[in-house]
């Protein structure tokens, strides 16, 4: 393979952005798939949907996005919701960090910009939670600003056509994906150009790569050297973790005992039942009394099996052991140490909260089967 490495020419990038890339934005306008945030030019829904898509699959993020318009029409309607509200609008759609700084950076436009999401790109990535792909999304997208917006299909597609054949991981590579980007950006064409590249990724500029459907195959020069399979290199991913897990559902006079997971760490915000990680050689009724011991300061005594329960996050694979557990002796006040709010609600006021999936789930198991410890 010829090695092109990080090197491409000034006058090859101009060149292409001649002859290739208004190909690309031709083949996009003609092509691009009709999804519900590529029908609006409105900042606020475009910044939404970016904020949605990233690690997530666009059929699972076009529901998300119709409710959370419904529910957030505006920044300013954002802008007034708790964080409890946002999460449960957001449930189920991981990485929940996301949201919250959604919310913050409603917040912070009301603040400082009058409520308008900015177009200025320098105020688009003081935002909590906007990097570079998204600000450069936004701008272009919304605004048509010649932003490059990179997102990992655009940097393989990138890498494919510009024989780029190094990790791709690494401050070094982002800024030169990120000017050569920018170096292709056809004349008043970001908006097209920007999704053009996206789309090639997410449709055929895949793995493998569907070449022959490629409308800028002719310009490729990793097809041209017949290596498109070796671009990019392949990053190692990280191992998932299985995790066993111990939660209780502790009921006392009819109502159940629900905690807030801290601001800071995983799932910030999410309410859970209390319980965690099973210990090396611990039974799930000895890591239930020792959690809530530790957490909540309560003896409990621990009851009948509700369900075991699988859920696949990013990094954990997750067997949930629910148990309802009650209070012994009875009337004893709990003292969080680890959560940062505890509530006793009524079994139809769970659903009203924000949950992580396997809780969701042990919430749908609760209402199928009622709330009867014994
Ligand atoms: S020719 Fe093949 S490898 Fe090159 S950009 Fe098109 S799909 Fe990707």
């Amino acid at each position: 393979m010829k090695n092109a490495a990080m090197g491409v020419s000034p006058q090859r990038l101009a060149r292409l952005a001649m002859e290739m890339s208004p190909v690309l934005a031709d083949w996009f306008d003609a092509h691009g798939r009709d999804l519900p945030w590529r029908r609006t030019r409105d900042p606020y829904a475009v910044w939404v949907s970016e904020i949605m898509l990233q690690q997530t699959r666009v059929e699972t993020v076009i529901p998300y996005y119709h409710a959370w318009l419904e529910r957030f029409s505006d920044v300013a309607a954002l802008a007034r919701a708790t964080d409890d509200e946002v999460l449960k609008v957001w449930e189920g759609l991981g990485y929940y960090r996301r949201a919250l700084n959604l919310a913050r950076a409603a917040r912070l436009i009301v603040a400082a910009h009058g409520g308008r999401v900015p177009e200025d790109h320098a105020a688009l990535l003081a935002l909590p939670g906007v990097g570079a792909y998204t600000a450069g999304a936004v701008a272009s997208f919304a605004c048509n600003q010649p932003r490059p917006a990179v997102d990992g299909n655009v940097k393989r597609v990138l890498a494919r056509l510009l024989l780029v054949n190094g990790s791709l991981s690494g401050p070094a590579a982002a800024r030169h994906l990120a000017e050569s980007a920018r170096a292709l950006i056809p004349l008043g064409r970001a908006r097209s150009f920007n999704q053009g590249l996206m789309e090639l990724g997410a449709l055929i500029c895949r793995n493998p790569p569907r070449c022959p459907d490629c409308p800028v195959r002719s310009f490729c020069e990793a097809a041209r050297q017949g290596v498109q399979a070796e671009i990019p290199v392949r990053e190692k991913r990280p191992a998932v973790t299985p995790l066993s897990v111990a939660a209780g559902v502790l009921v006392e006079d009819g109502k159940i005992l629900v905690q807030k997971r801290p601001a800071m760490g995983l799932m910030p915000g999410l309410w859970e039942f209390p319980g965690g990680k099973l210990e090396p050689g611990e039974t799930t009724g000895q890591a239930l009394a020792r959690e809530f011991s530790e957490e909540l300061d309560l003896a409990i005594s621990v009851g009948r099996k509700i369900a075991v329960i699988r859920h696949a996050y990013t990094r954990f694979s997750v067997t949930l052991h629910a148990f309802f557990c009650r209070l012994v002796p009875p009337g004893q006040d709990p003292r969080p140490t680890a959560a940062d709010e505890i509530r006793w609600v009524r079994p139809g006021e769970l659903s009203s909260l924000a949950f992580p999936a396997a809780d969701v789930e042990l919430i749908r198991l609760l209402a199928e089967r009622g709330v009867e410890p014994d």
